[in-house]
């Protein structure tokens, strides 16, 4: 009891990576929860089964103590009042869609979201008779515009997939209260450490905790956490769909929480060394990152958010196939891949997802980094030796002004 009672004093986030979700007690002293593999739950008595019932799980697929407890551990870290689990991030992001949707409904959606809830709303949800409509992420008066008593849920993703433009989320969920919808968002880009969204007026917070919360690229697993007024919902949702995470990944997810502070510290530490130093290459033309002062947005990330992440793009100057190919094949340290969160770095050339207003503001290859955890001296001189590898190609393809301004700024540096 003295070691479980220290939990309820706890209040610094480093102390609770250590501690939350874990039951020494109740599990033969073992520091972590064992793997639990189960489908039936056996009960001694009527009485104990009846109790089981009530409030602890009496089917594996209404939870083990090994799932409740990282439940138990992100739904504190992000301060809602239950989470819930689901097999991949994606399906988080769709069943609490779902849950808060009817046919006849609709939904309004930032406009930036990560693609895959794009396509599930504009193909299952339009199936289902719920109409998708997007906004513009970073007006709000937009939002305001389009908002109407159909709109039973609005869908935020801050910053934005790929060009990371950070909303207004206080702002945004304000208007979508006044319309009594509800707010979703996708709070993976952050993690709990460093956007707190319950704080922000979300009534549901997603974790694809594949990523950060996982950490090392070997599991999938989805989190969403909800308020008091939008748990039955979800609840029951995903219990309708059979929803569950595997177990093997549940330990996964919880043993990442252990080091999630001290990876996201380097993850943000990286990738702002990284984006600065970006910044300064002559055949990059803009860098999104929020945690740079000239970006966008800057001020609101700085206003609500406790951190960044490893994760961000970049805006090349028009470049060719094949230099684009000589750009990624030089890369040492980087691999070409999708997902990201894991320690390792990683690059990839990106479509910047549809926007209301036309195309976006650059014309150039879009990257998108993912800065890990190894030597930034090293993944900077990386990144440089394959630029100026690229840039030293001559194609014919490019317009000959820009291409001989380039090669000869990128001369001058290599
Ligand atoms: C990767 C990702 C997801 C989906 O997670 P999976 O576990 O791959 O299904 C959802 N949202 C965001 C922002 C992501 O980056």
């Amino acid at each position: 009891m003295r070691y479980l009672q220290v939990e309820k004093d706890v209040r610094d986030t480093e102390t609770l990576l250590c501690r939350l979700g874990r039951a020494p007690a109740e599990h033969a002293g073992m520091v972590n929860v064992p793997i639990y593999r189960g489908s039936t739950i056996i009960s001694e008595t009527l009485e104990e089964w009846d109790i089981r019932n009530k409030d602890y799980p009496s089917y594996g697929r209404f939870g083990t103590p090994l799932s409740r407890a990282l439940e138990t551990a992100i739904c504190k870290l992000e301060g809602g009042y239950r989470s819930i689990l689901f097999p991949s991030g994606q399906s988080a992001c769709s069943h609490s869609l779902l849950a808060c949707l009817k046919a006849g409904d609709s939904v309004l959606i930032s406009d930036g979201v990560y693609s895959p809830v794009r396509a599930f709303a504009d193909n299952v949800l339009a199936r289902l008779q719920i109409k998708a409509e997007y906004f513009c992420s970073t007006k709000p008066s937009e939002l305001a515009a389009k908002i109407s008593a159909k709109t039973r849920a609005v869908y935020l993703e801050s910053p934005s997939s790929m060009t990371f433009e950070v909303q207004d989320v206080p702002a945004l969920a304000a208007i979508a209260h006044l319309s009594d919808a509800l707010v979703i968002m996708d709070n993976t880009w952050a993690t709990p450490l460093y956007f707190r969204p319950f704080e922000h007026g979300v009534d549901i917070s997603i974790q694809a905790a594949t990523k950060y919360i996982v950490g090392h690229s070997d599991a999938f697993l989805g989190v969403a956490t909800a308020n008091e007024a939008a748990w039955h919902a979800l609840k029951s949702t995903a219990q309708h769909f059979g929803e569950i995470g595997a177990p093997d990944d549940i330990y996964l997810a919880l043993r990442g929480i252990r080091t999630l502070g001290l990876r996201m510290r380097r993850h943000w530490e990286n990738g702002l060394v990284l984006a600065q130093n970006l910044q300064t290459h002559p055949a990059v033309d803009r860098v999104l990152h929020p945690a740079l002062p000239n970006d966008p947005g800057h001020v609101i990330w700085k206003r609500d958010f406790l951190g960044a992440s490893g994760l961000f793009g970049v805006v090349l100057k028009p470049m060719s196939p094949p230099q684009l190919s000589v750009l990624f094949n030089s890369l040492r340290l980087f691999g070409i891949g999708l997902s990201w969160g894991g320690y390792e770095s990683l690059a990839l050339l990106v479509e910047p997802p549809k926007r209301m207003e036309g195309s976006l503001p650059f014309p150039g290859p879009l990257l998108r980094i993912h800065a890990g955890m190894e030597s930034p001296t090293e993944l900077i001189a990386d990144l440089h030796s394959a630029l100026n590898a690229a840039c030293e190609v001559a194609d014919d393809t490019i317009v000959p002004p820009e291409t001989s301004e380039l090669v000869s700024q990128c001369q001058i540096v290599s």
